[in-house]
């Protein structure tokens, strides 16, 4: 087999940039893991001949749709649907689907890379993909969202099987809509598997998905606290977003003895210097995922200031979890937060943080936590739902409780496995992305040129 030039990173980036033009939060994402990857391989004549890096960066596959459906005026409407499958090395496609107007073939792509290095760095046998729409679920009845969702499945179910692809949810999509979306899927195939995970209880549903992305953001955090000799206990917790991740991510810190003390959604934030207690979260969550309403009512019942349009990081803590959505801490935000004296942050959201940020983050010596390994605690859930759904049984909560706390604890030794420097501190970025290329890379071998 012919020996390949070795590339450098910035001649891969252009050739990356040439292929996908406009993609750039795609660029972002390969680029944050290829930094580290390079370096890794430089002396592994193998990944190069192999051409693997390469082969990450270009999807499977790439399938966009028409979605039509009929809104409660009788009006036709048309949105556009996506899956994007990754890789599939070391199991079926996983990851979410996200309804949101800004959804698009970069973010998704985006995405679906990301996804296939956290899968990997959960141990469970899940390749990567995400989908979605850039169909807006705000303001749309339950009627409407049903006639989306159904008509959204009606073409993308032939992509789908418990052993093929396996969505799930992501913005925008909860509960109700995986239900709609699961309740299509079975119609049409006249089969009911585990190919959708984030199901209700009642349908095959695992104990604790809900929970997981949020807990295992905090895990995440607690064990690289301890790797430094600190603890949650009494430090204060800046959260963004008040939806899944951010609202359990709250509990979690609550349990373990922190207070948080901001919360968001895309109107603005709150500063609440009492902290989000239990029955403050409480509140919190009938508001923003029963009621859908605006984070300024928090700060009305309970007579705390609202910032219209701003995000909470300026505002003084020991701790910051970005849990609503990508490129939500700017470069200068988070020189910001490393001025105001942060010690960590653990990504729930989606590589939340510019790409800079996370350089001025890690050259500052700040415990960062990127998503891919600091949100994986929800897509393991999601690996274990299918097994459930596999051996059509439920196992106990207090069972996938261990598992998920084992799973983080992994992903942390993972971690710091690749990513110790020779002076102590402990590089998770660097560490998450060569633990999680390494199996994807070495199955890909295995299977020759395919
Ligand atoms: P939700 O839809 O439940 O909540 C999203 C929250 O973020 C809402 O509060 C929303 O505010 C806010 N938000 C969305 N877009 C923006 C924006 N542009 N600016 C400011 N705030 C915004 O989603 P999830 O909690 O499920 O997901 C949050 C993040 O976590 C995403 O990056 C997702 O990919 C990631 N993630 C989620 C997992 C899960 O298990 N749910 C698993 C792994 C990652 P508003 O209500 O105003 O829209």
């Amino acid at each position: 087999m012919a020996v390949s030039d070795h590339v450098n990173l910035e001649q891969f980036m252009q050739g990356l940039k040439r292929r996908n033009p406009g993609e750039t939060e795609f660029h972002q994402a390969v680029y944050e893991v290829a930094a580290n990857v390079f370096d890794y391989i430089s002396d592994k004549e193998i990944y190069h001949e192999m051409q693997i890096f390469r082969r990450m960066a270009e999807p499977d596959r790439v399938i966009s749709f028409r979605v039509c459906w009929e809104d409660d005026n009788g009006n036709i409407r048309v949105n556009r649907g996506y899956r994007v499958q990754n890789n599939n090395a070391i199991g079926p496609y996983k990851g979410g689907l996200r309804f949101h107007p800004s959804v698009n073939q970069s973010i998704l792509k985006f995405l679906a890379f990301e996804q296939t290095f956290k899968n990997s760095l959960t141990g469970l046998p899940m390749g990567g993909g995400k989908g979605g729409s850039d169909f807006n679920p705000k303001g749309k009845s339950d009627n409407e969202i049903m006639r989306f969702c159904q008509s959204f499945m009606t073409e993308l179910y032939r992509h789908l099987g418990e052993d093929t692809d396996v969505p799930a949810g992501d913005i925008g999509v909860g509960s109700r809509e995986i239900g709609y979306l699961f309740g299509q899927w079975k119609r049409i195939t006249n089969r009911f598997t585990g190919t959708l995970t984030g199901k209700g209880r009642e349908y095959g549903g695992s104990p604790i998905r809900t929970e997981a992305t949020g807990y295992g953001t905090v895990y995440m955090l607690q064990d690289m606290l301890k790797q430094a000799g600190e603890d949650i206990e009494g430090k204060k917790v800046l959260v963004s977003g008040a939806g899944n991740v951010a609202t359990y991510a709250i509990e979690k810190i609550n349990q373990l003895g922190g207070k948080v003390i901001t919360a968001s959604d895309s109107s603005g934030f709150v500063h609440d210097p009492h902290g989000i207690d239990e029955e403050r979260l409480a509140f919190l969550m009938h508001l923003k995922n029963v009621r859908r309403g605006r984070i300024e009512e928090y700060a009305e019942e309970f007579n705390v200031d609202f910032y219209e349009g701003k995000r909470p990081w300026q505002v003084q803590a020991d701790v910051a979890l970005p849990c609503a959505t990508q490129n939500e801490i700017s470069q200068k935000e988070a020189q910001t937060l490393i001025k105001n004296g942060i010690k960590a942050v653990s990504e729930g959201a989606n590589m939340p943080t510019e790409q800079d940020g996370i350089h001025d983050f890690i050259n500052a010596k700040v415990l960062f936590a990127p998503s891919k390994a600091a949100n994986a605690g929800g897509v393991a859930i999601s690996g274990l739902e299918m097994s459930q759904n596999s051996a059509r049984r439920t196992w106990k909560e207090e069972e996938l409780q261990d598992l998920l706390r084992n799973i983080m604890g992994d992903i942390h030794e993972s971690c710091v496995e690749y990513g110790k420097a020779d002076d102590g501190y402990i590089d998770y970025v660097k560490g998450a992305n060569i633990a999680g290329f390494i199996k994807v890379a070495d199955a890909m071998i295995a299977y020759g040129v395919v």
